[in-house]
C-alpha cells in the first residue's frame, strides 16, 4: 500500500482518539493527561504497526506456515526496544505506565496489521494482569522485576497461561461445565508442595514460555471444588513442549501442547490454593475477553482498509470497483459496525482503569510512593523480600478484595464476554463481505485480506468459543433462569 495516496486507518495520520468516541472531549478537560497518554499510544502504536508490521506481515506468516516454530525476533526486539510488551507497568518501575485505555489502542493498531504478530507482543502482559488481579504483593512485584530486567538486557521472556486441556476446553472456564469435566492433568500434594502431571494443550506462547501459569485440580473426581493456580518455571524437571500447532490463522503467534511428568511446584510456587482456581481464571477473563473483542475490532478494521483498498485500484471496465454504488453501501455498514464496537471496547477500557485491576496502579497513597521511592529500590531484592512478609501479603490481599470485589468480576466477565464476541464476530463478518467484494482476485494473499480471513476465524475460539461467552452473558443477563417464564 505504500505507493498509493492511500490515507486510512494505519495510513491515517494519529491520534484520532477523540474522532472515535466524541463523548471523550468532555474527560479530556477533566483529565487531560489521561487522553494525552490514550493518544500518544494511539500514534506510537499505528507508526510501529505501519514501519514495522505492515511490510513483514505476510512473509512472517509465510515463514510460521512452512514451520510453525519459526518466530520473528527482530520484530520483537523492535517492540521491547520501545516497551510496547511491558506497557502497564508503571513508569517509575521501567514500564509505560500506560492505562488500560491506551493499551486498548496499541491492541486495536497492532491487530488491524497482524493479529498474530500483535500477540506475541501483547498478551505476554497478560502474565502480569494474572497477578495484578489477585493482588498478592509478592508476586506482583517478582513478575514486574522479572519483565522490567528482560527488557532491560533484550532478553526474551514469555508467559503462558495454560487452561485448556486435551480433553477439556470450555470446561475450565465454567463453573457448572467444570463440575463435569474429566481432567487429564493433577496436582498431588506432597511434602513441601505438589507433584503435576498431565496435558495442556492450545497454550498461547507455551513453546516460549519461561513461565506457565497453570490451573490443574489437587483431585481430578472434584475439579471444580479442587481447580489450583500453579506458577511453573519452564526450566523444571518433568516439563516438556510436545508440539507446536499447526493453525489456520494467526501463525505468528505459536500454540503448543505441554506435558508435565511428575513436576515438583513448591508451596510458595501455588498462586490459588486448591478451591480457588476457577475464581482465578474468572479474574484474568474478566480482563482478557475484553481485549481479544478490541483484536478481533482491529482485525476487522485492517480487512476493511485492504478491501477499500484493493476496491480503489480494481477497474470493472471503465469504472473502478469502489465507484460501485452497493459496494459503497457495503463498505459504509462496515464502518458504523466497526465504530459501534470501537465504542464498546473504548468503554469497557474506560471502566477497566475505573473499577478493575488498573485502578491499583492509579491509588493515590500507591502513586505518591511510587512518585518519592528511588527506582534503585523499587527494583530491589530488599522490596521484594518486603512485599513477602506476611503482614503486607495480607493488607494487599484485603485491598484487592475491597477495590475488585467478586461482583465486580462477574460483571467485568459480562462485558468483556459482550466486547469478545462483538469484535470477534465482527472481524469475521468484515473479512468474509471484504472477501464477497474483492472476489477471487482480491483473495491473493497479497492483499492480507485472506489473512484477515483465517484470523478472525481462529479468535472466534479461543478465550472461550463465542459460544461459550454468548452462554455466559445469557446466565448474568437473567441469573434466575428458571423464573423467566
Ligand atoms: C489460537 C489459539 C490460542 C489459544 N490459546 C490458549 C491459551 O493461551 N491458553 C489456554 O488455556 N487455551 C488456549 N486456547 C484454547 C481455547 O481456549 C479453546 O480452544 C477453547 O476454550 C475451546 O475449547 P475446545 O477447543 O476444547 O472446544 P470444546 O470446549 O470442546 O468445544 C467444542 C464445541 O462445543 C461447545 N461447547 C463446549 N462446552 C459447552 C457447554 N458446556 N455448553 C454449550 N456448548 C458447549 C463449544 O462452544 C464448541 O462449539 C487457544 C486456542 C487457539 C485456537
Amino acid at each position: 500500500m505504500e505507493n498509493q495516496n492511500f490515507c486510512l486507518g494505519l495510513h491515517a495520520p494519529a491520534p484520532d482518539v477523540l474522532e472515535s468516541l466524541p463523548g471523550l472531549v468532555r474527560l479530556k478537560t477533566v483529565s487531560p493527561k489521561y487522553i494525552a497518554q490514550a493518544e500518544a499510544a494511539q500514534t506510537l502504536a499505528r507508526r510501529f504497526a505501519r514501519d514495522e508490521i505492515l511490510p513483514r506481515f505476510l512473509e512472517i506468516d509465510a515463514a510460521c506456515a512452512e514451520d510453525p516454530t519459526h518466530f520473528d525476533w527482530e520484530l520483537w526486539r523492535q517492540a521491547n526496544r520501545l516497551k510496547l510488551n511491558i506497557a502497564p507497568i508503571p513508569e517509575k518501575m521501567g514500564g509505560l505506565g500506560w492505562s488500560a485505555l491506551a493499551n486498548a489502542f496499541l491492541v486495536e493498531e497492532l491487530t488491524s496489521a497482524c493479529m498474530g504478530c500483535a500477540s506475541n507482543i501483547t498478551f505476554n502482559t497478560f502474565g502480569l494482569l494474572g497477578a495484578m488481579v489477585e493482588c498478592q504483593t509478592d508476586i506482583i512485584l517478582n513478575i514486574i522485576h522479572k519483565m522490567v530486567h528482560a527488557q532491560r538486557q533484550e532478553k526474551q521472556l514469555f508467559w503462558s497461561w495454560a487452561i485448556t486441556e486435551p480433553s477439556a476446553g470450555t470446561d475450565v472456564e465454567d463453573g457448572e461445565a467444570m463440575a463435569a469435566m474429566q481432567p487429564s492433568t493433577e496436582a498431588k500434594q506432597v511434602d513441601g508442595g505438589y507433584r503435576i502431571n498431565g496435558t495442556k494443550c492450545f497454550i498461547t506462547n507455551g513453546s516460549l514460555a519461561d513461565y506457565v501459569i497453570a490451573t490443574i485440580p489437587a483431585d481430578p473426581g472434584q475439579p471444580r471444588e479442587s481447580m489450583a493456580t500453579f506458577f511453573i518455571p519452564a526450566e523444571s524437571e518433568g516439563f516438556s513442549v510436545a508440539r507446536v500447532e499447526r493453525k489456520c490463522g494467526q501463525k505468528a503467534s505459536q500454540t503448543a501442547e505441554l506435558h508435565f511428568k511428575d513436576v515438583f511446584v513448591p508451596d510458595e510456587n501455588v498462586w490459588e490454593p486448591p478451591g480457588r482456581g476457577l475464581r482465578h481464571t474468572r479474574e484474568i477473563l474478566s480482563i482478557t475477553r475484553g481485549f481479544i473483542g478490541i483484536g478481533g475490532l482491529g482485525i476487522a478494521r485492517g480487512a476493511l482498509e485492504r478491501g477499500i483498498y484493493f476496491a480503489v485500484n480494481k477497474k470493472i471496465g471503465s469504472r473502478r470497483l469502489i465507484d460501485e454504488k452497493w459496494v459503497q453501501m457495503a463498505f459504509a455498514d462496515m464502518i458504523k459496525d466497526i465504530n459501534s464496537v470501537r465504542c464498546a471496547g473504548i468503554n469497557f477500557a474506560l471502566a477497566l482503569d475505573a473499577c478493575h485491576a488498573w485502578k491499583l496502579f492509579d491509588l493515590l497513597p500507591l502513586k505518591a510512593g511510587l512518585k518519592v521511592t528511588p527506582e534503585r529500590f523499587l527494583l530491589s531484592e530488599s522490596l521484594y523480600s518486603l512485599a513477602r512478609s506476611g503482614f503486607i501479603k495480607k493488607a494487599g490481599s484485603r485491598l484487592k478484595h475491597r477495590l475488585v470485589p467478586d461482583e465486580v468480576i462477574e460483571n467485568f466477565v459480562y462485558y468483556g464476554s459482550m466486547v469478545k464476541v462483538a469484535g470477534t464476530d465482527l472481524a469475521a463478518a468484515v473479512a468474509g463481505r471484504v472477501a464477497d467484494i474483492v472476489g477471487i482476485e482480491g483473495m491473493d494473499r497479497q492483499y492480507g485480506i485472506e489473512k484477515s480471513f483465517r484470523d478472525a476465524k481462529v479468535t472466534q475460539i479461543y478465550e472461550g468459543t463465542n459460544q461459550a461467552n454468548r452462554i455466559d452473558i445469557f446466565k448474568h443477563a437473567f441469573p434466575n433462569e428458571e423464573n423467566l417464564f
